[in-house]
């Protein structure tokens, strides 16, 4: 039997439920592993799914919580990142769903109690058209419903004008993955953004009134020790350690099978034999950052457990001169910003002081 690869399969899905149904024996996946063709989509069933709220709710700065749908306007992506999963599926194609199907979905969600709708769209501003017909077609129909989205950093400097526009319509918040501050491993990741366009994202968000949670991958085989250091400097220089779960400040570059990655010069050999355990193929990290990585993952897993905040020794980040960093300091004139909590709760980013020569080699 072989495996899907997510994309458009649902009806490849269904003619192999249906001949097994008929035939028990007919084992043998006949079906395409990845299938882009053009499909009608249908509004998902979700019935039989526990309550929204046994999900991830989102934390609002008044304390209060809303109850948390999904939605997906879209699948795949038009780039190319060369460290993205959804690549060796996509390559390079996405498919719009149809807007009165999603509304439907969010329909039956608000009716199960949805408060705020997690657009799951690889990148929401893919399609604009499509994007701002959708945030529009919510608002008009539900104008207490917010909701958020991921979109590239790269769109959100070129679509710009459109970020005042969703917020109108509900826009909370945005997910962004920033990936690096070092633009030598932007380039590898081919990311189109330099460490510069971060900040201006940053600041375009702001302006708009929109909440910004970018993501990273802080340890890649090409990360130093300094490196680390650069991205955690640059969170406190934009005001935005408290919108980073600490999460991602122990995230490994991952390589499945099928990474564009592998295309790149060289890259092969920073590969190390697969194990299963690593849920990808394990690369080749210099001694210091690999520790401090294993400490910074070490960190997170405590704090998840509620065994204190995230400071372990092993990541205690020099910042030039070795003195303790005071707490971040949030402009007076920017309110706090809402925050999605999952049911294992990681807790607030605490970890900037001291020297990492002592602690980490
Ligand atoms: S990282 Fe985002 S923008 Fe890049 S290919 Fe993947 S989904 Fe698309």
């Amino acid at each position: 039997m072989g495996l899907f690869s997510a994309a458009n399969s649902e009806p490849r899905l269904l003619s192999l439920a249906e001949r097994l149904r008929s035939d028990r024996r007919a084992e043998v996946q006949s079906e395409p592993v990845i299938s882009l063709a053009r499909i009608e989509f249908l509004t998902p069933d979700r019935t039989g799914l526990p309550p929204l709220a046994r999900y991830a709710h989102l934390q609002m700065p008044d304390g209060s919580a809303k109850v948390v749908g999904f939605a997906e306007g879209s699948r795949g992506c038009k780039h190319w990142c060369r460290h993205c999963p959804v690549v060796p599926v996509y390559q390079g194609k996405f498919r719009v769903v149809q807007v009165p199907v999603v509304l439907a979905d969010i329909r039956s969600q608000v009716a199960m109690g949805a408060e705020h709708i997690s657009f799951g769209d690889p990148d929401f501003l893919n399609g604009p058209t499509h994007a701002l017909k959708l945030a529009r077609a919510l608002h008009a129909e539900f104008p207490d419903l917010s909701f958020d989205a991921t979109i590239k950093v790269q769109h959100l400097i070129e679509h710009a004008m459109l970020l005042p526009e969703l917020k109108r319509c509900g826009c909370l918040y945005v997910t962004s993955a920033v990936e690096a501050v070092d633009d030598r491993i932007l380039e590898y990741l081919d990311k189109n953004h330099s460490a510069e366009d971060f900040g201006r994202a940053v600041a375009l968000l702001r302006q708009a009134g929109i909440a910004f949670a970018p993501t990273f991958v802080a340890f890649t085989p090409w990360t130093t020790l300094d490196g680390y250091v650069d991205l955690l400097r640059r969170l406190i220089e934009l005001e935005l350690v408290e919108s980073v779960p600490p999460i991602q400040l122990c995230i490994r570059l991952l390589v499945p099978e099928g990474s564009y990655l592998l295309k790149l010069a060289g890259f092969r050999d920073l590969i190390r034999g697969f194990r299963c355990e690593d849920s990808g193929l394990p690369l080749a990290t210099p001694r210091r950052p690999r520790r401090c990585a294993a400490a910074a993952s070490s960190g997170v897993c405590r704090e998840s457990r509620g065994r204190g905040a995230f400071a372990p020794p092993g990541i205690r980040a020099n910042l030039g001169d070795g003195s303790p960093i005071p707490r971040q300091d949030r402009s007076a004139a920017r309110p706090p910003e809402p925050r999605l909590v999952h049911a294992a709760p990681f807790g607030a980013l605490v970890l900037l002081c001291r020297t990492h020569d002592a602690a980490v080699a």
